[in-house]
């Protein structure tokens, strides 16, 4: 058996080699290693792919939530609603520029947040929402934006987890999750569905003054070289990462059905065990299981974890401390917010391997060892 591995990046490049080895020379040959053909090329295609107006690359999916918020405009004081139960980015920026984050409590079956603890959190400071399309699984976005229309409200979809899932709107409509709200974000990581070899990330938006804006941040506040209209931060996506997602990017549907092929088998080997949840898919979406999450019943999961990397079975904790508990949320009132489903979540999930490249051997060799623990036979 091939060792097994949380995210099997190697395994994944040798299928593409040869094609990123000449795509880097060429780069390199040229000596255009910032901007250029191989980044507008992406760019084009990015938006394509969303069947979007526009994308704005830049360095990280947290530069682009935090460009994001800075081309709506956001001041410091106003309130962004965002779920503790994420990637810390999410929240980050938000206390970054000086905005207040307005944790709310999740959905305990989609790990996104609850539109009802939505409505409960609007102030009239309240500016902004941020979905997170957690795991890879899209958020209820029929219901944000229904309640961002009556609020007057933003919606800027943190997308990181879940760049090329499709999201089907009330009136049948299928969206690429980040296409929904004004704005979306999403991170090029290397172990995201869509990674590149180092760090990027994209911001995509139906909005013309606004991808403008965000261009010009992006980009030191200029339009012009040398003339800066705004205040804005260097955040780019390089030409070598640019080519390597260009080659990657039609190769991104296909990457998401070997995940969705991987889940339906993990699915099935932990079907009817009264202690283990799989993930739940809803119908508005097609889950594409950046991670494959379980929730715990009545099991040691710390018990559970070191049992598996004992038998070389990594796993992992997304994420041990919610946004709303970390110190750094200290001084924005963090732990005052009462967020009963995040907590009892962040409690019982545990993420097993998941990737492109797991086999039926891997699979059927970490089911195994999932089940003899959690039964108590091991
Ligand atoms: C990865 C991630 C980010 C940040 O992306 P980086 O490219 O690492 O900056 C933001 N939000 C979520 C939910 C993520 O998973």
């Amino acid at each position: 058996m091939r060792p097994i591995r949380m995210v099997d990046l190697q395994q994944q490049y040798q299928k593409i080699s040869s094609e990123i080895k000449e795509a880097l020379s060429t780069i390199m040959e040229n000596s255009t290693f910032i901007g250029g053909k191989p980044v507008d090329d992406f760019t084009n295609s990015f938006a394509k792919f969303h069947n979007a107006k526009h994308a704005i690359p830049c360095a990280n999916g947290t530069d682009a939530l935090q460009i994001a918020m800075m081309g709506l405009g956001l001041q410091p004081g106003d309130e962004v609603i965002a779920p503790s139960f994420t990637y810390v980015a999410t929240t980050e920026v938000i206390a970054l520029l000086h905005l207040q984050p307005v944790f709310v409590d999740v959905d305990p079956k989609t790990f996104c947040i609850y539109p009802e603890a939505i409505r409960k959190a609007i102030t009239p400071k309240t500016k902004a929402i941020v979905p997170v399309h957690l795991y890879g699984h899209a958020a209820p976005m029929d219901e944000i934006l229904e309640i961002a229309r009556e609020n007057n409200l933003f919606v800027i979809e943190d997308n990181a987890q879940a760049t090329g899932c499709t999201y089907f709107s009330k009136d049948g409509i299928a969206h690429r999750t980040g296409t929904m709200g004004i704005v979306g974000c999403t991170s090029f990581f290397p172990s995201k569905n869509l990674g590149c070899y180092g760090d990027g990330g994209a911001m995509v938006t139906n909005d013309d003054s606004l991808a403008d804006r965000l261009k010009m941040i992006a980009n030191h506040g200029q339009k012009k070289r040398y003339y800066h209209e705004l205040i804005g931060c260097n955040s780019r996506l390089d030409a070598m990462q640019a080519a390597i997602l260009s080659i990657k990017l039609p190769l991104l549907d296909g990457y998401i059905e070997s995940r969705r092929q991987a889940a339906d088998y993990y699915d099935k080997g932990f079907s009817g065990n009264p202690k283990i949840t799989t993930p739940y898919r809803a119908p508005y979406c097609k889950h594409v299981f950046h991670q494959y999450t379980l929730v715990l019943e009545d099991v040691d999961r710390n018990g559970l974890a070191d049992y598996l990397a004992k038998q070389q079975i990594p796993s992992m904790i997304y994420y041990p401390v919610p946004a709303h508990r970390q110190q750094m949320f200290a001084a924005f009132g963090g732990s005052k917010f009462n967020l009963p489903v995040t907590d009892w979540l962040t409690e019982r999930v545990i993420s097993l391997p998941m990737h492109t490249e797991l086999d039926h051997e891997q699979q059927d060799f970490i089911i195994n060892h999932v089940l003899k623990y959690v039964n108590g036979n091991k």
